[in-house]
């Protein structure tokens, strides 16, 4: 779709009556309802990065032209990936798109560690309805057995592999074909998955991607959007954000808004916060993400990847329990491609007894792992690597698997790796009750700056076992309907 952007010498003389920091999975969702309620405000979005088509993304192979690690002194034992452009993680993500379980949301008050988020499950259960139709998620409506309020999803489910037949009949409870953002049946322009397995560089349309998937927001004739802006600062006097700064064509230009809704992602808006000097909270700290690692569990005699899609299914028996006072939740991927690599070689001709599947497991929240300004133009990020409560948690679901996949003809468990990162990044801009432990309150208001408001995956409090943009997206969608 073409997008018609603004130069930044042309938004300068304005005065906007809401200023959008970056342009993903929090921002949009947040414009979708917003601007359906405001249709005669002025809306200015500057987004650091480029429009990149999805054939430029393709042919580039490659989700933009910023290198995102160029973008940040990474000083963890960890990495962390992102993507900056139009549409942000729409743009590289997997479409993986599950809830959160409603025990997610209290994890210090029911297992004494981590922290309650101070909104609930049932607080966005409508919400995560809401954003499962603007993605057409594809789903089962059996998960709703987990998922309270769940019910059919707007797509029928990728179809599952024989091998995960066998784990379906065996655990009805536990085991669905796993929520996907991208499309059994081709709707809308957007064609039905293609299932070889490169989704962050879908060919189809299948899987949801914010500038092709959202069109009439970016029709809205009050929206001005503005790329190559990236912002640097937030000017704040008393209890109120005033203006932003942001550098676009080789110098800074400043422009003037009532509400300032900063979605930079994780490191990013944090980073922000720190150099204007807004400090209140400890924006930064608490910064981090789940572990996932790969697994692949050798099969005799049962062939797999004759699924529908990347990743057909998900385990969900140990996602939560009396365990995650001592390791964190954790749940099975199961993959229908190689999606990190593998190949099962021995003995020869037995390429497809195997099922590679991802786990992720919860790790807690550290205030030492934190996003830092050390006066420089990039943040530094400071990271211990996974804990032990994330580490523990993988040692269970290893010894688990066994059980859980008791229905498969399992030869062995090969554990393959730790992903150097899950892609998430979670926690620096944490949602909370208490304002000097907390960056923004329950509506994402920041607690000082009443009209500055966080979006995205910074707010989370923990990182839970799941993926993290539904939830981002719901959260979103509920603040822009609300404030
Ligand atoms: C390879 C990959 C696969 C993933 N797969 C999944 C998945 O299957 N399921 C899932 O739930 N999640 C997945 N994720 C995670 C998902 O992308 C993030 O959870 C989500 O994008 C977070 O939303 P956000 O709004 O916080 O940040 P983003 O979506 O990253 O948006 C931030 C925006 O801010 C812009 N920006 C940054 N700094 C500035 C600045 N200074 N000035 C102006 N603009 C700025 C960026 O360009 C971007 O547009 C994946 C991520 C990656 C990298």
């Amino acid at each position: 779709m073409e997008i018609s952007v603004v130069r930044a010498s042309a938004v300068e003389s304005h005065h906007w009556d809401v200023i959008v920091i970056g342009s993903g999975f929090g921002s949009l969702f947040f414009l979708q309802n917003y601007l359906k309620r405001n249709p005669n405000q002025r809306i200015l979005v500057l987004e650091w990065g480029a429009h990149h088509t999805q054939r430029w993304q393709i042919d580039q192979q490659k989700n933009s032209a910023i290198d995102h690690n160029a973008t940040i002194e990474n000083e963890s034992k960890k990495d962390w990936n992102f993507s900056i452009g139009l549409g942000g993680g729409t743009n590289c993500w997997q479409g993986m798109a599950a809830r959160m379980h409603p025990h997610d949301f209290e994890l210090q008050s029911r297992y004494g560690v981590g922290f309650d988020w101070p909104i609930s499950y049932d607080d966005i259960a409508d919400y995560y309805t809401a954003a499962e139709a603007l993605m057409e998620v594809a789903g089962a409506s059996d998960a709703g057995r987990v998922f309270p309020g769940s019910a059919s999803f707007p797509q029928a489910p990728h179809h599952l592999s024989t091998t995960e037949r066998l784990i379906k009949k065996d655990r009805p409870d536990t085991f669905f074909a796993a929520p996907q953002a991208k499309l059994t049946q081709g709707k809308n322009g957007r064609g039905a998955c293609c299932n070889n397995g490169t989704c962050s560089f879908c060919p189809t349309g299948a899987r949801f991607y914010a500038v092709e998937g959202m069109r009439d927001l970016w029709e809205a004739p009050n929206l001005s959007i503005c790329t190559g802006a990236r912002v640097r600062l937030i000017e704040a006097t008393g209890a109120n954000a005033e203006a932003v700064v942001f550098e676009s064509e080789g110098r800074d230009f400043r422009v003037k808004g009532d509400l300032i809704v900063l979605g930079a992602n994780g490191i990013h808006s944090p980073f922000i916060l720190q150099q204007s000097g807004i400090l209140d909270g400890g924006p930064g700290k608490y910064l981090g993400e789940k572990m996932l690692a790969f697994v692949e569990i050798m099969l005799d005699g049962i062939d797999h990847f004759d699924g529908g899609t990347a990743t057909t299914g998900f385990e969900l028996s140990y996602i939560d329990g009396p365990h995650r006072s001592e390791h964190g939740a954790v749940q099975y991927w199961t993959n229908n491609s190689f999606l990190w690599g593998g190949l099962r070689l021995d003995p020869p001709n037995r390429y497809r007894e195997v099922l590679p599947i991802g786990i992720t497991v919860e790790d807690l929240l550290y205030e030492e792992n934190a996003v830092v300004d050390e006066g420089g133009d990039i943040p530094v990020v400071r990271h211990g690597g996974f804990s032990d409560y994330a580490h523990k948690g993988l040692d269970f679901a290893t010894s688990k698997i066994p059980e859980v996949f008791s229905s498969l003809p399992i030869e062995s468990v090969e554990l393959r790796r730790i992903l150097p990162t899950t892609d998430h990044i979670q926690g620096s801009l944490r949602m909370g009750s208490d304002p000097a432990i907390s960056v923004v309150d329950k509506r994402q208001i920041h607690q000082r700056l009443r009209n500055l408001v966080v979006v995205g995956t910074a707010v989370f409090p923990t990182t839970s076992w799941a993926v993290p943009s539904l939830t981002c997206a719901a959260m979103s969608l509920k603040l822009g309907n609300e404030i």
